[in-house]
Protein backbone atom coordinates (compact mmCIF):
# COMPACT_ATOMS: atom_id res chain seq x y z
CA UNK A 1 0.00 0.00 0.00
CA UNK A 2 1.16 3.67 -0.94
CA UNK A 3 1.95 5.99 1.98
CA UNK A 4 -1.17 8.19 0.89
CA UNK A 5 -3.42 5.31 1.23
CA UNK A 6 -1.99 4.60 4.90
CA UNK A 7 -2.71 8.72 5.54
CA UNK A 8 -6.29 8.02 3.69
CA UNK A 9 -6.98 4.96 5.72
CA UNK A 10 -5.41 6.48 9.16
CA UNK A 11 -7.51 9.32 8.60
CA UNK A 12 -10.46 7.45 7.89
CA UNK A 13 -10.19 5.20 10.80
CA UNK A 14 -10.11 8.92 13.00
CA UNK A 15 -13.27 10.50 11.14
CA UNK A 16 -14.90 6.52 12.10
CA UNK A 17 -13.96 6.86 15.79
CA UNK A 18 -14.29 10.90 16.30
CA UNK A 19 -18.02 9.97 14.69
CA UNK A 20 -18.65 7.11 16.75
CA UNK A 21 -17.53 9.16 19.32
CA UNK A 22 -19.67 12.28 19.04
CA UNK A 23 -22.84 9.64 18.37
CA UNK A 24 -22.56 8.22 21.89
CA UNK A 25 -21.43 11.14 23.87
CA UNK A 26 -23.60 13.68 21.81
CA UNK A 27 -23.08 16.06 25.02
CA UNK A 28 -18.92 16.17 24.89
CA UNK A 29 -18.11 17.68 21.49
CA UNK A 30 -16.28 21.05 20.45
CA UNK A 31 -18.39 24.40 21.00
CA UNK A 32 -20.55 24.81 17.59
CA UNK A 33 -18.76 27.58 15.49
CA UNK A 34 -15.42 27.39 17.33
CA UNK A 35 -11.90 27.54 15.93
CA UNK A 36 -9.91 28.92 18.82
CA UNK A 37 -7.48 26.13 18.83
CA UNK A 38 -6.63 27.05 15.26
CA UNK A 39 -6.29 30.50 16.02
CA UNK A 40 -4.17 30.31 18.86
CA UNK A 41 -2.50 26.78 18.33
CA UNK A 42 -2.41 26.67 14.89
CA UNK A 43 0.89 24.85 13.81
CA UNK A 44 0.08 21.07 14.15
CA UNK A 45 2.61 18.48 14.02
CA UNK A 46 2.30 17.31 10.47
CA UNK A 47 4.23 13.89 9.27
CA UNK A 48 5.88 14.28 5.51
CA UNK A 49 3.33 11.30 4.23
CA UNK A 50 0.51 13.75 5.47
CA UNK A 51 2.19 16.85 3.97
CA UNK A 52 2.59 15.18 0.79
CA UNK A 53 -1.20 14.58 0.71
CA UNK A 54 -1.83 18.24 1.67
CA UNK A 55 0.83 19.67 -1.29
CA UNK A 56 -1.22 17.42 -3.62
CA UNK A 57 -4.52 18.61 -2.31
CA UNK A 58 -3.21 22.51 -2.38
CA UNK A 59 -2.06 21.59 -6.17
CA UNK A 60 -5.47 21.11 -6.64
CA UNK A 61 -6.75 24.59 -4.92
CA UNK A 62 -4.46 26.86 -5.65
CA UNK A 63 -6.70 29.87 -3.98
CA UNK A 64 -5.95 28.26 -0.60
CA UNK A 65 -2.63 27.88 -1.15
CA UNK A 66 -1.85 31.43 -2.43
CA UNK A 67 -4.35 32.76 0.60
CA UNK A 68 -2.25 30.49 3.42
CA UNK A 69 0.90 32.21 1.25
CA UNK A 70 -0.24 35.66 2.32
CA UNK A 71 -1.54 34.95 5.82
CA UNK A 72 1.55 33.38 6.71
CA UNK A 73 3.78 36.14 5.42
CA UNK A 74 1.67 39.02 6.72
CA UNK A 75 2.02 36.70 10.28
CA UNK A 76 5.71 36.40 9.95
CA UNK A 77 5.96 40.20 9.49
CA UNK A 78 4.01 40.81 12.20
CA UNK A 79 6.28 38.80 14.17
CA UNK A 80 9.20 40.37 13.24
CA UNK A 81 7.57 43.75 14.15
CA UNK A 82 7.08 41.99 17.82
CA UNK A 83 10.43 40.48 18.11
CA UNK A 84 12.12 43.91 17.46
CA UNK A 85 10.09 45.33 20.26
CA UNK A 86 10.75 42.44 22.51
CA UNK A 87 7.55 41.20 22.54
CA UNK A 88 7.78 37.78 21.64
CA UNK A 89 10.99 35.68 22.87
CA UNK A 90 11.77 34.09 19.60
CA UNK A 91 9.81 33.32 16.09
CA UNK A 92 9.77 30.01 16.38
CA UNK A 93 8.22 30.27 19.73
CA UNK A 94 5.68 32.92 18.88
CA UNK A 95 4.78 30.55 15.51
CA UNK A 96 3.73 27.84 18.14
CA UNK A 97 1.19 30.05 19.09
CA UNK A 98 0.05 31.85 15.63
CA UNK A 99 -3.17 31.28 13.75
CA UNK A 100 -3.16 28.81 10.94
CA UNK A 101 -2.76 30.27 7.93
CA UNK A 102 -5.21 27.49 6.75
CA UNK A 103 -7.78 28.91 8.33
CA UNK A 104 -9.45 30.92 5.77
CA UNK A 105 -12.96 32.72 6.08
CA UNK A 106 -13.27 31.44 9.78
CA UNK A 107 -13.13 27.74 8.59
CA UNK A 108 -10.80 25.52 7.66
CA UNK A 109 -9.62 25.34 3.94
CA UNK A 110 -7.78 22.13 4.11
CA UNK A 111 -10.71 19.78 6.05
CA UNK A 112 -10.36 16.91 4.28
CA UNK A 113 -7.07 16.48 4.65
CA UNK A 114 -6.15 18.50 7.78
CA UNK A 115 -3.52 16.27 9.58
CA UNK A 116 -3.97 13.52 12.11
CA UNK A 117 -3.30 16.27 14.90
CA UNK A 118 -5.98 17.96 13.96
CA UNK A 119 -8.48 15.12 13.82
CA UNK A 120 -6.80 13.79 17.12
CA UNK A 121 -8.23 16.99 18.81
CA UNK A 122 -11.63 16.90 20.56
CA UNK A 123 -12.99 13.54 21.53
CA UNK A 124 -10.37 11.58 22.24
CA UNK A 125 -7.86 10.77 25.46
CA UNK A 126 -4.50 10.78 26.10
CA UNK A 127 -2.55 8.31 28.62
CA UNK A 128 -2.50 9.85 31.94
CA UNK A 129 0.06 12.26 32.25
CA UNK A 130 1.98 11.17 35.60
CA UNK A 131 1.89 14.65 37.17
CA UNK A 132 -1.51 16.22 35.82
CA UNK A 133 -3.54 13.31 35.55
CA UNK A 134 -5.01 14.68 32.68
CA UNK A 135 -6.34 11.82 30.26
CA UNK A 136 -8.65 14.24 27.42
CA UNK A 137 -6.86 15.73 24.72
CA UNK A 138 -8.90 18.86 24.46
CA UNK A 139 -8.96 22.35 24.68
CA UNK A 140 -8.84 23.38 28.84
CA UNK A 141 -12.40 24.93 28.41
CA UNK A 142 -13.77 21.88 26.73
CA UNK A 143 -11.61 19.25 29.15
CA UNK A 144 -13.24 21.39 32.11
CA UNK A 145 -16.25 20.87 30.93
CA UNK A 146 -15.81 17.19 30.18
CA UNK A 147 -14.96 16.58 33.75
CA UNK A 148 -18.10 18.22 35.23
CA UNK A 149 -19.95 15.96 32.27
CA UNK A 150 -18.47 12.94 32.70
CA UNK A 151 -18.87 11.82 36.13
CA UNK A 152 -22.61 12.04 35.11
CA UNK A 153 -22.70 9.33 32.72
CA UNK A 154 -24.13 5.93 33.27
CA UNK A 155 -21.62 3.75 31.77
CA UNK A 156 -17.34 4.52 31.44
CA UNK A 157 -17.22 6.73 29.20
CA UNK A 158 -14.90 5.05 26.61
CA UNK A 159 -13.33 7.44 23.74
CA UNK A 160 -10.74 6.66 21.17
CA UNK A 161 -7.21 6.90 22.43
CA UNK A 162 -5.09 9.19 20.77
CA UNK A 163 -2.04 7.04 20.46
CA UNK A 164 -4.25 4.42 18.69
CA UNK A 165 -5.29 7.26 16.38
CA UNK A 166 -1.49 7.73 15.45
CA UNK A 167 0.16 4.14 15.09
CA UNK A 168 -0.24 3.64 11.60
CA UNK A 169 1.57 7.33 11.01
CA UNK A 170 4.48 6.92 14.08
CA UNK A 171 7.17 4.50 12.00
CA UNK A 172 7.80 7.44 9.90
CA UNK A 173 9.83 9.52 12.11
CA UNK A 174 9.30 12.57 13.20
CA UNK A 175 6.57 15.34 12.08
CA UNK A 176 7.36 18.54 11.54
CA UNK A 177 5.07 21.76 12.31
CA UNK A 178 2.37 22.25 9.35
CA UNK A 179 3.78 25.87 8.86
CA UNK A 180 7.49 24.59 8.40
CA UNK A 181 6.25 22.29 6.03
CA UNK A 182 4.71 25.63 4.51
CA UNK A 183 7.35 27.71 4.73
CA UNK A 184 9.74 24.79 2.73
CA UNK A 185 6.89 24.85 -0.03
CA UNK A 186 6.68 28.49 -0.18
CA UNK A 187 11.05 28.20 -0.31
CA UNK A 188 11.20 25.72 -2.90
CA UNK A 189 8.50 28.00 -5.00
CA UNK A 190 10.98 30.70 -5.22
CA UNK A 191 13.54 28.72 -6.32
S1 LIG B 1 -11.13 21.97 20.95
FE1 LIG B 1 -11.85 23.75 22.11
S2 LIG B 1 -10.89 25.53 21.11
FE2 LIG B 1 -10.81 23.79 19.70
S3 LIG B 1 -12.64 23.94 18.42
FE3 LIG B 1 -13.13 22.55 20.13
S4 LIG B 1 -14.06 23.90 21.68
FE4 LIG B 1 -12.96 25.21 20.24
S1 LIG C 1 -5.16 22.58 9.43
FE1 LIG C 1 -7.30 23.22 9.66
S2 LIG C 1 -8.01 22.21 11.54
FE2 LIG C 1 -5.77 22.15 11.56
S3 LIG C 1 -5.10 23.99 12.70
FE3 LIG C 1 -5.15 24.53 10.52
S4 LIG C 1 -7.20 25.41 10.17
FE4 LIG C 1 -7.27 24.25 12.11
Amino acid sequence: MSDQNIVQQAWQAASDKQTQAQADYPELGCLSGCNDCCKHHGSPMTYAQEWDCIADWLAQHPQVYQQARIQYTQLKQTLQVRLAKSEVPTISGALFEAPCPFLQDERCAVYPVRPMTCRAFGNTTLAPHPSSGEQIYTCNPEKDRWEQLLPMLQEPCVLPERTDLFAPLANWGQPRSLLSWLERAMHADTR
